[in-house]
């Protein structure tokens, strides 16, 4: 098994805050990932990303990325479907090219439509970028999707495991903070682990994070916090090594990665060793 920690970014205490400089600053902190965030746009070039793609294999760095937030599959605009697939096709090619894993996504709204309607459009959306992926030579990179924290939005985790089952080559992307803000304040990591069984996956991609309490509603919300214990990283570590689950965890915590850290030491105080 292995496990990959790191932040969702570049590293907020690097001095040099470019992406190659987040990853020294990584490699000073014996950590071993980071998630290259497109969510405003996709700022990586086909120029830059090979010099990416080279530090980070230099320095043992394995990357994620996160497509933008502007991004869904099942709106009614037909100008909105094209532009996400556009998006999103952009972020797999650029994250191809770096030699990044996996591609975060908030694949979609309800918007209006039934839990199965949303599945069938969704399906047939994803069909048509795999096949400009395809056409593209996009062959390593997973288009992952997201399990996101509130209603209005596709993808809690029964949902996001069904699509993963019924379209080859997409793969579920964990947020642990959005199933416990989605599920009122709760998380089953165990369950988690069980459903996700079904996919047979070889590594889990996910993101961790802690969630704000709203105290005039009483609920949770989808705000990262840094890290406390909405939910627990401990029980989480303890699934993980139990298991013997080969991981990411990317933390998106406002901290970044001072809770990478946290998260490192906890694994450490469990017994895990990180080479
Ligand atoms: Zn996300």
């Amino acid at each position: 098994m292995k496990i990959f920690l790191g932040p969702a970014g570049n590293c907020a205490t690097a001095e040099d805050r470019t992406t190659l400089g987040s990853f020294r600053k990584i490699k000073e902190l014996k950590l071993n990932a980071q998630e290259i965030e497109f969510v405003r746009k996709v700022y990586v070039t086909e120029k830059t990303a090979p010099e990416i793609w080279k530090k980070s294999k230099e320095l043992g760095i394995s990357l994620t990325t996160h497509a933008p937030y502007a991004i869904n599959l099942c709106s009614n605009a037909k100008s909105i479907v094209e532009n996400s697939k556009r998006m999103l096709l952009e972020s797999l090619r650029i994250s191809e090219m770096i030699g990044s894993e996996c591609v975060a996504a908030h694949i979609a709204y309800y918007s209006g439509l039934s839990p199965e309607q949303a599945i069938k459009k969704l399906k047939s959306n994803l069909k048509d970028i795999f096949d400009k992926m395809k056409q593209n030579g996009i062959k390593n990179v997973k288009l992952g999707l997201e399990t996101m924290a509130r209603i209005s939005q596709f993808g809690n985790l029964d949902e996001i495991i069904k699509v993963c089952k019924e379209v080859k080559g997409v793969v579920p992307y964990i947020d642990w903070c959005h199933i416990f803000v989605r599920n009122n304040g709760n998380i089953n990591y165990s369950e988690v682990f069980d459903k996700l069984e079904i996919l047979k996956l070889d590594h889990i991609y996910s993101h961790f994070s802690n969630s704000k309490y709203n105290t005039i509603s009483g609920k949770f919300v989808d705000v990262h916090v840094p890290m406390n214990s909405n939910p627990s990283f401990e029980p989480l570590a303890k699934e993980i090594l139990k298991r013997k689950i080969d991981i990411t965890i990317i933390s998106e915590s406002p901290i970044l990665e001072e809770d990478s850290i946290i998260m490192k030491e906890t694994f450490e105080k469990l017994g895990y060793k990180f080479s």
